[in-house]
């Protein structure tokens, strides 16, 4: 249920809604947009249809309207406008194209050093690499862990690019925050509710990944979950659903990007990199994401993709990353969009 408050509405009058939301045993979610306030009130719909005769009587309160949607705080009816989320000045959601990339898993300091030096260069302005790897197999490559988030913030610290890395459970979550700048919670962990309340607990931003095989609604109540601790910063990433083709790993849901730019206010990134598996895939499928509309792209970038630990196939090198990113630039003016760059060239 959402409480659209009068456009002269007072402060006052907003806390005493929110007071009567929450002595209710309701919890309150306000998004103060331009004109008006609006609070989504969540909880139990038998408390919410006694309450909402009480708050439809206030002369402050506009209108209260029943959300149809399963998902509440992420739909738009919540919030109409696009929602920007901050991550250390990268602006995503803000209309420009935000690129991410790196390697996929830390392998060495130098590696990671090298490769954010490189992709910053080439215009990135966000370190992506996984330090905790979720692997098919038990026997392969699991990640540098601890080591691995020390030579991202290395890495940061030599660039001033941010990093998102993935937490692959709630035992792993402060380590992961102590060193990223946003947290990445990975396909496989989608539906994972524990880590989900946890993460929106901290209050920290989020890179939410589709699982495989979830539908968009079941994304979208998964980011429900995070946003109903009170963590409105999260990002939804799409990075390919299962298809019954073998010539890529999975299939990329092109579709999903303009769904879910109608159904919520959430910014939507492309992962090219997991859907497609292979390198020479990932330029035309990063510029089909654009297209359809997506707030970015997380691209795996190594600069020896035939000697990576993880993922060398769908690796793309140091150079193939940086003619892409040429191109994406002239691509992202015909469509009335820019490329955002890195905060430290933004003043020059
Ligand atoms: C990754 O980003 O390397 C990764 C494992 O992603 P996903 O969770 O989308 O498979
Ligand atoms: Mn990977």
């Amino acid at each position: 249920m959402i409480v659209v408050m009068e456009s002269r509405a007072t402060r006052e009058q907003i806390n005493d809604i929110v007071r009567k939301i929450q002595d209710a045993g309701l919890s309150s979610h306000i998004s103060a947009g331009v004109e008006r306030t609006i609070i989504g009130v969540v909880g139990d719909s038998h408390t919410k249809e006694l309450l909402r005769q009480s708050l439809e009587a206030s002369p402050a309160v506009e209108k209260v309207v029943l959300i149809l949607q399963p998902f509440k705080l992420v739909s738009r009816d919540f919030r109409p406008h696009d929602s920007i989320i901050d991550v250390q000045g990268v602006r995503i959601g803000d209309g420009s194209v935000v690129v991410m990339a790196g390697p996929c898993s830390v392998e060495s300091r130098e590696q990671i050093v090298q490769t954010a030096h490189a992709v910053k260069a080439a215009g990135a302005v966000m370190l992506r690499g996984g330090a905790f790897k979720p692997r098919t197999s038990p026997y392969s490559f699991q990640g540098l862990e601890e080591e691995g988030l020390r030579y991202l913030a290395e890495a940061r610290a030599e660039t001033g690019l941010p990093v998102v890395t993935e937490a692959m459970d709630v035992s792993q979550l402060m380590l992961v925050i102590k060193y990223a700048d946003m947290v990445q919670i990975g396909a496989r962990n989608m539906q994972n509710y524990t880590l989900l309340r946890e993460v929106g607990r901290a209050k920290y931003p989020v890179l939410l990944k589709r699982g495989p095989s979830a539908t968009i609604q079941e994304l979208l109540l998964a980011a429900e979950y995070i946003m109903s601790e009170g963590n409105y910063s999260v990002v939804l990433c799409e990075r390919g659903i299962r298809g019954f083709d073998n010539y890529t790993r999975y299939l990329l849901d092109l579709s999903a990007v303009p769904v879910l730019k109608q159904l919520t206010h959430l910014p939507v990134i492309i992962d090219p990199s997991q859907a497609s598996g292979k390198s020479k895939y990932v330029p035309p499928l990063s510029k089909a994401g654009v297209a359809a509309g997506a707030d970015g792209l997380i691209v795996e970038v190594h600069p020896e993709p035939e000697k990576a630990l993880s993922d060398g196939p769908q690796q793309i090198t140091l150079d193939t990353f940086a003619q892409l990113m040429g191109e994406l630039t002239p691509l992202a003016a015909a469509l009335g969009r820019r490329v955002q760059v890195p905060a430290a060239l933004r003043s020059r």
